[in-house]
């Protein structure tokens, strides 16, 4: 199999651009980050134990996020978090488990520094019809004042995949999910041939949106950090 290009993105802190393996490595060393930090410090407010975490999509991994999450904050708000930026359709189930998506379940009122240590990998299950499958794991975790006051922050996501029109290969922004569905074609168009395309017994074409869920059941986006 052809080796897949990485997708690449930008620390939230200094810009930089890079894999997301590349960031697990560049966030603990940002500059522009420790200085951050250090004005939080400076703050008043407690210091607590804080997460850095690396989310990805179990299938290629192209879709990533890497968060720093408070240790009192819930799993209930990981997935709150996962639903706003990725995966909400129609509010199917979901749930997080140890040792692989059959592995067992971890309640979702579980607090953050119950449940990660190095080493330890969840998996989140959103849908249990058309799953989307997410693997979460530690990076590192540090004690001090957390740079925000929500449950957690984003530090840097993936670029949008490039994906190109199956008719013309110019980047494409459309997909059709009877090309893909009823056809096995890609079903990705760009503009100009998404105006002119003929299909629409599976409804109005979707965008193509910075999401793992892109195609999968009802979902449409917009797949944009709620925080
Ligand atoms: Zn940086
Ligand atoms: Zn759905
Ligand atoms: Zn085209
Ligand atoms: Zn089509």
């Amino acid at each position: 199999m052809a080796r897949r290009k990485q997708t690449r993105g930008k620390c939230i802190f200094c810009g930089r651009e890079m894999t997301r393996g590349g960031l697990a490595r560049h966030l603990p060393a940002c500059s522009k980050r420790q200085e951050a930090m250090e004005k939080a410090q400076q703050k008043p407010g407690q210091e607590q134990k804080l997460y850095h975490l690396q989310v990805q999509d179990a299938w290629w991994g192209d879709y990533w996020l890497h968060l720093e999450m408070r240790g009192s904050a819930k799993l209930a708000d990981l997935d709150y978090y996962l639903r706003a930026i990725w995966l909400e359709c129609c509010g199917h189930l979901s749930r997080f488990s140890v040792g692989g998506w059959q592995g067992t379940e971890i309640p979702k009122r579980r607090q953050i520094q119950q449940v990660f240590r190095p080493g330890v990998e969840l998996t989140h299950i959103y849908d249990f019809g058309t799953s989307s499958k997410t693997l979460i794991k530690m990076v590192r975790g540090r004690t001090g004042k957390p740079l925000t006051s929500h449950p957690l922050m984003l530090l840097a996501r993936n670029d949008p995949p490039e994906v190109v029109c199956m008719e013309c290969g110019q980047p494409a922004s459309w997909l059709c999910m009877e090309c893909m569905y009823e056809f096995n074609e890609p079903g990705t168009l760009c503009d100009a041939h998404a105006q002119e395309h003929p299909h629409d017994n599976y409804g109005e074409l979707r965008s193509l949106v910075n999401s793992p869920r892109v195609g999968m059941c009802g979902y449409d986006g917009p797949s944009e950090p709620p925080y």
